[in-house]
C-alpha cells in the first residue's frame, strides 16, 4: 500500500495509473477504522482496480463546541487495517494541505442540510459536501463508497453528485453493527463500560419500531413515542432527536408508508451516537 499526504504527489501517482486504464474507487474516512470502515473498502476492492481510502479528520464539519480535538486518531493502526483489507492507496494529508488559509468557497446543498443531524449541528454537512468535493476534484475517482450509518449524508452526497455533474458513482454499504447491535462508529471509543451498555438503546428503539410498523402500526407519532419513552428508561441517554422521515427529502410524515427512513441522534454520557433503520412499508 502506498501512503500520501502531499495532493501533487497523490494526483501524479493516480494519473500513472489511470493510463493502465484502471477503475478507481474513493472511500472517504476519518480514521480510527473499525469493521464498518472496512467493509466499505472490501466491497470498493471487490467492485474496482485501485483503492483509495482517505484518512482526515474535517475540521468544517465539527461545530465549535464539537469533538474535533478529542476525536480518535491512529494513523499506524489503520494504515495495518487498510492494508490487510487490500487498500492500494491511503491519503492522509495534514490540514493545511487541505485547506488553504484564504479560502472562499464552500459547497451547500440547500434544505436536506437543515433536517435531522442539520438541525443539531448547523453547518456540518457544508463541511462534509466540502471536504468530499475536494477529494472528487483531487481524484476522480470512478465510484465513492459511503455507510448508510450516515444515511442523511448519502442522500446529500448523492443531490450533490447530481447538481454539481460530478461523474462519479455512488455506492453505498448497509450498516455493520457490533455482535449485539450497537451500530459500528469511532466515537464508541469514548464510551465507558456502563455507557456502552446503555448506548444500546438506540439500536433497540429501532428494533421497537420495526416491530411496531410489523404488527401494522402506521401511525408515526405514536411510534414515536414509544421509542423515545423506551429511551428515556436509559438514565444515561439523552435524545437529540427521534424523527420518521421520507427517504427521498427526509421530511416527517405522519403516516408510516413508502420507503422510509427512522433515524435519531442520542447523547450516551458526552458522546452523542447515531442510527437509523430503512425500511419500505405497505400502507
Ligand atoms: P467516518 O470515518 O465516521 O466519517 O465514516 C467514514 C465512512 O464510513 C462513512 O461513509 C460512514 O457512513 C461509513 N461508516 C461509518 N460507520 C459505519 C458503520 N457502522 N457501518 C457502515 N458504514 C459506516
Amino acid at each position: 500500500m502506498k501512503i500520501f499526504n502531499k495532493i501533487s504527489e497523490l494526483r501524479d501517482y493516480v494519473k500513472e495509473r489511470r493510463k493502465e486504464s484502471k477503475s478507481i474507487a474513493l472511500v472517504p474516512t476519518m480514521g480510527y477504522l473499525h469493521q464498518g470502515h472496512l467493509t466499505l473498502m472490501k466491497k470498493a476492492k471487490e467492485d474496482t482496480d485501485i483503492v483509495i481510502a482517505s484518512i482526515f479528520v474535517n475540521p468544517t464539519q465539527f461545530g465549535p463546541t464539537e469533538d474535533y480535538e478529542a476525536y480518535p486518531r491512529d494513523l499506524e493502526r489503520d494504515v495495518n487495517l487498510a492494508k490487510e483489507v487490500g487498500v492500494d492507496i491511503m491519503f492522509a494529508p495534514e490540514t493545511e494541505e487541505i485547506y488553504l488559509k484564504d479560502e472562499l468557497t464552500t459547497v451547500t446543498v440547500d434544505s436536506l442540510n437543515e433536517r435531522l443531524c442539520g438541525a443539531s449541528r448547523p453547518g456540518h454537512f457544508d463541511g462534509v459536501c466540502t471536504i468530499v468535493s475536494k477529494l472528487f476534484n483531487i481524484l476522480n475517482p470512478d465510484q465513492a463508497y459511503f455507510g448508510q450509518k450516515d444515511a442523511q449524508q448519502v442522500l446529500i452526497i448523492k443531490k450533490m453528485v447530481d447538481d454539481l455533474n460530478f461523474d462519479i458513482e455512488i455506492v453505498t454499504v448497509p450498516i455493520v453493527r457490533e455482535e449485539d447491535g450497537l451500530a459500528m462508529s469511532s466515537r464508541n471509543k469514548y464510551l465507558n463500560k456502563e455507557e456502552r451498555k446503555a448506548a444500546l438503546v438506540l439500536y433497540s428503539s429501532l428494533k421497537l419500531a420495526k416491530k411496531l410498523i410489523a404488527s401494522g402500526e402506521r401511525n408515526a407519532n405514536l411510534i414515536k413515542e414509544e421509542m423515545i419513552s423506551l429511551i428515556n428508561q436509559e438514565d444515561l441517554a439523552e435524545i437529540d432527536y427521534v424523527k420518521i422521515v421520507k427517504q427521498s427529502n427526509l421530511e416527517e410524515i405522519n403516516e408510516i408508508e413508502g420507503q422510509i427512513l427512522i433515524a435519531l441522534a442520542v447523547y450516551i454520557g458526552q458522546t452523542r451516537l447515531i442510527d437509523n433503520l430503512m425500511l419500505e412499508v405497505e400502507k
